[in-house]
Protein backbone atom coordinates (compact mmCIF):
# COMPACT_ATOMS: atom_id res chain seq x y z
CA UNK A 1 0.00 0.00 0.00
CA UNK A 2 1.37 3.31 -1.33
CA UNK A 3 0.13 6.08 1.81
CA UNK A 4 0.79 9.72 0.86
CA UNK A 5 -0.30 11.99 4.28
CA UNK A 6 -0.63 15.35 4.59
CA UNK A 7 2.52 16.25 2.11
CA UNK A 8 3.01 19.90 1.52
CA UNK A 9 5.46 21.13 -1.93
CA UNK A 10 6.07 24.23 -2.87
CA UNK A 11 7.97 25.77 -6.22
CA UNK A 12 9.77 28.63 -4.31
CA UNK A 13 6.56 30.76 -2.89
CA UNK A 14 4.04 28.76 -5.07
CA UNK A 15 2.79 26.24 -2.59
CA UNK A 16 1.47 23.85 -4.97
CA UNK A 17 0.03 21.04 -2.91
CA UNK A 18 -1.60 21.41 0.27
CA UNK A 19 -2.05 18.96 3.12
CA UNK A 20 -2.38 16.38 0.61
CA UNK A 21 -3.19 12.69 1.56
CA UNK A 22 -4.77 10.04 -0.28
CA UNK A 23 -3.29 5.49 -0.29
CA UNK A 24 -3.03 3.50 -3.47
CA UNK A 25 -4.08 -0.14 -2.80
CA UNK A 26 -2.40 -2.86 -4.55
CA UNK A 27 -4.51 -4.39 -7.62
CA UNK A 28 -6.65 -0.93 -7.77
CA UNK A 29 -6.34 1.49 -10.74
CA UNK A 30 -6.56 5.02 -8.82
CA UNK A 31 -6.94 7.99 -10.42
CA UNK A 32 -6.36 11.80 -9.80
CA UNK A 33 -8.29 14.39 -11.49
CA UNK A 34 -7.82 17.96 -11.93
CA UNK A 35 -7.85 20.75 -14.11
CA UNK A 36 -4.84 22.62 -16.21
CA UNK A 37 -2.29 23.82 -13.05
CA UNK A 38 -3.98 21.46 -10.35
CA UNK A 39 -0.53 20.11 -9.03
CA UNK A 40 -1.06 16.49 -10.53
CA UNK A 41 2.50 16.62 -11.97
CA UNK A 42 3.69 18.07 -8.78
CA UNK A 43 2.22 14.83 -6.92
CA UNK A 44 3.49 12.27 -9.46
CA UNK A 45 6.98 13.98 -9.36
CA UNK A 46 7.46 14.00 -5.27
CA UNK A 47 5.99 10.41 -5.79
CA UNK A 48 8.89 9.73 -7.49
CA UNK A 49 11.89 11.51 -6.46
CA UNK A 50 12.03 14.15 -8.28
CA UNK A 51 10.61 16.62 -5.74
CA UNK A 52 10.85 16.46 -2.29
CA UNK A 53 7.94 17.28 0.24
CA UNK A 54 8.97 19.87 2.61
CA UNK A 55 6.19 18.50 5.24
CA UNK A 56 3.91 14.96 5.38
CA UNK A 57 4.77 11.69 4.77
CA UNK A 58 5.18 9.51 1.77
CA UNK A 59 5.62 5.54 2.92
CA UNK A 60 5.24 2.74 0.79
CA UNK A 61 4.09 -1.00 2.59
CA UNK A 62 4.64 1.03 5.76
CA UNK A 63 7.96 2.18 5.24
CA UNK A 64 9.37 5.73 3.95
CA UNK A 65 9.73 5.92 0.26
CA UNK A 66 12.80 7.11 -1.14
CA UNK A 67 13.10 10.52 -2.14
CA UNK A 68 15.92 9.70 -4.98
CA UNK A 69 14.50 8.82 -8.05
CA UNK A 70 16.71 5.56 -8.72
CA UNK A 71 15.92 4.71 -5.06
CA UNK A 72 12.38 5.07 -5.90
CA UNK A 73 12.27 3.01 -8.79
CA UNK A 74 14.31 -0.18 -6.58
CA UNK A 75 11.32 0.22 -4.39
CA UNK A 76 9.25 -0.76 -7.20
CA UNK A 77 7.60 2.60 -8.22
CA UNK A 78 7.92 3.40 -11.61
CA UNK A 79 6.87 6.55 -13.65
CA UNK A 80 5.41 7.06 -16.81
CA UNK A 81 6.17 10.98 -17.37
CA UNK A 82 3.83 13.53 -18.79
CA UNK A 83 4.57 14.20 -22.26
CA UNK A 84 6.16 11.33 -22.55
CA UNK A 85 10.31 11.97 -22.44
CA UNK A 86 11.58 9.79 -24.32
CA UNK A 87 15.08 10.42 -25.86
CA UNK A 88 14.47 11.30 -28.88
CA UNK A 89 17.49 9.86 -30.58
CA UNK A 90 18.15 6.66 -29.22
CA UNK A 91 15.82 3.67 -30.74
CA UNK A 92 12.73 2.17 -28.75
CA UNK A 93 14.50 -0.58 -27.86
CA UNK A 94 17.23 1.44 -26.48
CA UNK A 95 14.37 3.41 -24.72
CA UNK A 96 12.66 -0.03 -23.25
CA UNK A 97 16.63 -0.95 -22.18
CA UNK A 98 16.39 2.31 -20.06
CA UNK A 99 13.48 1.40 -17.99
CA UNK A 100 15.31 -1.54 -17.20
CA UNK A 101 18.31 0.18 -16.22
CA UNK A 102 18.49 -1.04 -12.32
CA UNK A 103 18.12 -4.83 -13.32
CA UNK A 104 21.00 -7.49 -13.92
CA UNK A 105 19.23 -9.97 -15.06
CA UNK A 106 19.57 -10.00 -18.82
CA UNK A 107 17.68 -13.22 -19.83
CA UNK A 108 14.62 -12.10 -18.15
CA UNK A 109 14.93 -8.48 -19.59
CA UNK A 110 14.65 -10.19 -23.14
CA UNK A 111 11.85 -12.13 -21.69
CA UNK A 112 10.46 -8.50 -20.48
CA UNK A 113 11.13 -6.75 -24.16
CA UNK A 114 9.20 -9.72 -26.00
CA UNK A 115 6.08 -9.69 -23.41
CA UNK A 116 6.22 -5.28 -24.52
CA UNK A 117 5.91 -6.33 -28.10
CA UNK A 118 2.84 -8.82 -27.70
CA UNK A 119 1.64 -5.88 -25.58
CA UNK A 120 1.81 -2.97 -27.86
CA UNK A 121 2.45 -4.60 -31.18
CA UNK A 122 3.64 -1.10 -32.38
CA UNK A 123 6.99 -1.92 -30.74
CA UNK A 124 7.42 -4.66 -32.37
CA UNK A 125 7.05 -2.86 -36.07
CA UNK A 126 9.57 -0.19 -34.66
CA UNK A 127 11.80 -1.58 -32.18
CA UNK A 128 14.71 -0.23 -33.95
CA UNK A 129 13.64 3.27 -35.05
CA UNK A 130 14.51 6.81 -33.34
CA UNK A 131 11.78 7.48 -31.00
CA UNK A 132 12.13 10.95 -32.06
CA UNK A 133 10.59 9.62 -35.15
CA UNK A 134 7.60 7.98 -33.89
CA UNK A 135 4.30 9.44 -34.06
CA UNK A 136 2.40 10.95 -30.24
CA UNK A 137 0.20 7.66 -29.76
CA UNK A 138 2.99 5.34 -30.67
CA UNK A 139 5.57 7.48 -28.29
CA UNK A 140 3.03 7.32 -25.61
CA UNK A 141 2.91 3.54 -26.39
CA UNK A 142 6.33 3.43 -25.88
CA UNK A 143 6.92 5.40 -22.61
CA UNK A 144 3.84 2.99 -20.67
CA UNK A 145 6.02 -0.13 -22.08
CA UNK A 146 9.79 1.71 -20.74
CA UNK A 147 7.76 2.22 -17.16
CA UNK A 148 6.88 -1.22 -16.89
CA UNK A 149 10.51 -2.93 -18.10
CA UNK A 150 11.65 -1.91 -14.43
CA UNK A 151 8.82 -4.16 -13.48
CA UNK A 152 6.72 -2.19 -11.33
CA UNK A 153 4.83 -3.02 -8.13
CA UNK A 154 3.36 0.14 -9.00
CA UNK A 155 3.09 1.98 -12.44
CA UNK A 156 2.52 6.06 -12.16
CA UNK A 157 0.96 7.34 -15.36
CA UNK A 158 0.87 11.44 -15.48
CA UNK A 159 -1.59 12.58 -17.90
CA UNK A 160 -1.46 9.57 -20.71
CA UNK A 161 -4.14 11.12 -23.03
CA UNK A 162 -2.26 14.36 -23.53
CA UNK A 163 -2.13 15.53 -26.97
CA UNK A 164 -3.27 12.30 -28.46
CA UNK A 165 -6.52 12.15 -31.14
CA UNK A 166 -9.57 10.43 -29.50
CA UNK A 167 -8.82 7.09 -31.06
CA UNK A 168 -5.88 7.12 -29.77
CA UNK A 169 -6.95 7.88 -26.59
CA UNK A 170 -9.17 5.11 -26.69
CA UNK A 171 -5.81 2.70 -27.07
CA UNK A 172 -3.99 4.12 -24.07
CA UNK A 173 -7.39 3.37 -21.89
CA UNK A 174 -7.37 -0.04 -23.24
CA UNK A 175 -3.80 -0.76 -22.56
CA UNK A 176 -4.58 0.42 -18.83
CA UNK A 177 -7.33 -1.95 -18.61
CA UNK A 178 -5.46 -4.56 -20.09
CA UNK A 179 -2.85 -3.80 -17.07
CA UNK A 180 -5.42 -3.94 -14.59
CA UNK A 181 -6.58 -6.93 -15.68
CA UNK A 182 -3.23 -8.25 -14.95
CA UNK A 183 -3.38 -6.84 -11.58
CA UNK A 184 -1.17 -3.89 -11.80
CA UNK A 185 -1.76 -1.34 -9.77
CA UNK A 186 -1.78 1.85 -11.41
CA UNK A 187 -2.07 5.76 -10.03
CA UNK A 188 -3.03 7.87 -13.17
CA UNK A 189 -3.26 11.50 -13.32
CA UNK A 190 -5.79 12.77 -15.80
CA UNK A 191 -7.58 15.57 -17.04
CA UNK A 192 -9.60 13.19 -19.02
CA UNK A 193 -11.83 12.43 -15.72
CA UNK A 194 -14.36 10.85 -17.70
CA UNK A 195 -12.04 8.65 -18.72
CA UNK A 196 -10.10 8.29 -16.17
CA UNK A 197 -13.39 7.63 -13.58
CA UNK A 198 -14.79 5.36 -15.94
CA UNK A 199 -11.74 2.97 -15.17
CA UNK A 200 -10.80 3.85 -11.53
CA UNK A 201 -11.36 2.25 -8.96
CA UNK A 202 -11.07 4.70 -6.33
CA UNK A 203 -10.18 8.63 -7.11
CA UNK A 204 -9.18 12.08 -6.12
CA UNK A 205 -10.39 14.92 -7.49
CA UNK A 206 -7.37 17.51 -7.14
CA UNK A 207 -8.17 21.06 -6.73
CA UNK A 208 -5.74 24.23 -6.77
CA UNK A 209 -3.04 21.82 -4.52
CA UNK A 210 -6.11 20.35 -2.77
CA UNK A 211 -8.28 16.99 -2.53
CA UNK A 212 -11.47 18.42 -2.51
CA UNK A 213 -13.76 15.08 -3.26
CA UNK A 214 -12.60 11.40 -3.16
CA UNK A 215 -14.21 8.07 -3.68
CA UNK A 216 -15.14 5.00 -5.89
CA UNK A 217 -14.55 6.13 -9.43
CA UNK A 218 -18.55 5.06 -10.59
CA UNK A 219 -19.39 7.22 -7.74
CA UNK A 220 -17.69 10.18 -8.19
CA UNK A 221 -18.46 9.86 -11.97
CA UNK A 222 -22.78 9.86 -10.65
CA UNK A 223 -21.63 13.02 -8.49
CA UNK A 224 -22.98 15.94 -9.53
CA UNK A 225 -20.17 18.14 -8.71
CA UNK A 226 -17.56 16.24 -10.68
CA UNK A 227 -20.42 16.56 -13.52
CA UNK A 228 -20.53 20.29 -13.61
CA UNK A 229 -16.69 20.70 -12.89
CA UNK A 230 -15.38 17.93 -14.87
CA UNK A 231 -17.43 15.84 -17.12
CA UNK A 232 -19.98 19.24 -17.71
CA UNK A 233 -17.40 20.21 -20.05
CA UNK A 234 -18.51 16.84 -21.92
CA UNK A 235 -21.72 17.58 -22.15
CA UNK A 236 -21.18 21.08 -23.30
CA UNK A 237 -18.88 19.63 -26.32
CA UNK A 238 -21.92 17.38 -26.91
CA UNK A 239 -24.13 20.97 -27.03
CA UNK A 240 -21.61 22.67 -29.68
CA UNK A 241 -21.59 20.14 -31.72
CA UNK A 242 -25.48 19.05 -31.66
CA UNK A 243 -25.78 22.76 -32.34
CA UNK A 244 -23.29 22.99 -35.15
CA UNK A 245 -25.10 20.25 -36.89
CA UNK A 246 -28.49 21.32 -36.07
CA UNK A 247 -27.48 25.19 -38.18
CA UNK A 248 -25.58 22.88 -40.93
CA UNK A 249 -28.38 20.97 -41.79
CA UNK A 250 -30.75 24.18 -42.12
CA UNK A 251 -28.02 26.14 -44.14
CA UNK A 252 -27.97 23.11 -46.64
CA UNK A 253 -31.99 23.29 -46.65
CA UNK A 254 -31.75 26.99 -47.12
CA UNK A 255 -29.10 26.50 -49.98
CA UNK A 256 -30.83 23.68 -51.56
CA UNK A 257 -34.15 25.86 -51.65
CA UNK A 258 -32.18 29.04 -52.78
CA UNK A 259 -30.69 26.87 -55.57
CA UNK A 260 -34.11 25.87 -56.67
CA UNK A 261 -35.54 28.99 -56.88
CA UNK A 262 -32.86 30.35 -59.18
CA UNK A 263 -32.52 27.07 -61.38
CA UNK A 264 -36.86 27.65 -61.45
CA UNK A 265 -36.28 31.50 -62.44
CA UNK A 266 -33.49 30.73 -64.88
CA UNK A 267 -35.69 27.60 -66.36
CA UNK A 268 -38.59 30.73 -66.24
CA UNK A 269 -36.56 33.24 -68.02
CA UNK A 270 -35.49 31.17 -70.87
CA UNK A 271 -38.62 29.53 -71.72
CA UNK A 272 -39.26 33.36 -71.66
CA UNK A 273 -42.67 32.97 -69.28
P1 LIG B 1 -0.94 20.17 -15.94
O1 LIG B 1 -2.00 19.28 -16.39
O2 LIG B 1 -0.97 21.52 -16.60
O3 LIG B 1 0.43 19.58 -15.91
P2 LIG B 1 -1.01 19.73 -13.11
O4 LIG B 1 -2.27 19.44 -12.40
O5 LIG B 1 -0.09 18.62 -13.38
O6 LIG B 1 -1.34 20.52 -14.44
P3 LIG B 1 1.25 20.99 -11.86
O7 LIG B 1 2.09 20.97 -13.10
O8 LIG B 1 1.57 20.02 -10.81
O9 LIG B 1 -0.29 20.86 -12.26
O10 LIG B 1 1.30 22.45 -11.27
C1 LIG B 1 0.75 22.81 -10.00
C2 LIG B 1 1.04 24.27 -9.70
O11 LIG B 1 2.43 24.46 -9.50
C3 LIG B 1 0.65 25.22 -10.81
O12 LIG B 1 0.17 26.40 -10.23
C4 LIG B 1 1.94 25.48 -11.55
O13 LIG B 1 1.93 26.74 -12.17
C5 LIG B 1 2.97 25.40 -10.43
N1 LIG B 1 4.26 24.89 -10.92
C6 LIG B 1 4.48 23.72 -11.54
N2 LIG B 1 5.79 23.56 -11.83
C7 LIG B 1 6.39 24.69 -11.39
C8 LIG B 1 7.74 25.12 -11.37
N3 LIG B 1 8.73 24.39 -11.86
N4 LIG B 1 7.99 26.34 -10.83
C9 LIG B 1 6.99 27.10 -10.31
N5 LIG B 1 5.72 26.72 -10.28
C10 LIG B 1 5.41 25.54 -10.80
Amino acid sequence: MLKIEGINVFYGRIHALRDVSMQVTPGQVVSLVGANGAGKSTLMMALAGALKAKSGAITYDGRPLATEAHKVVGQGISLVPERRRLYANLTVRENLLMGAHLRKDAKEIEADMERMKELFPIIRERIKQYAGTLSGGEQQMVAIARGLMSRPKILLMDEPSLGLAPLIIQQVFEIIGELKSQGMTILLAEQNAFQALEISDYAYVLETGRITLSGAGQELLEDPRVQEAYLGVKAKAIEAIEATEATEATETTEATETTEAIETTEATEATGQ
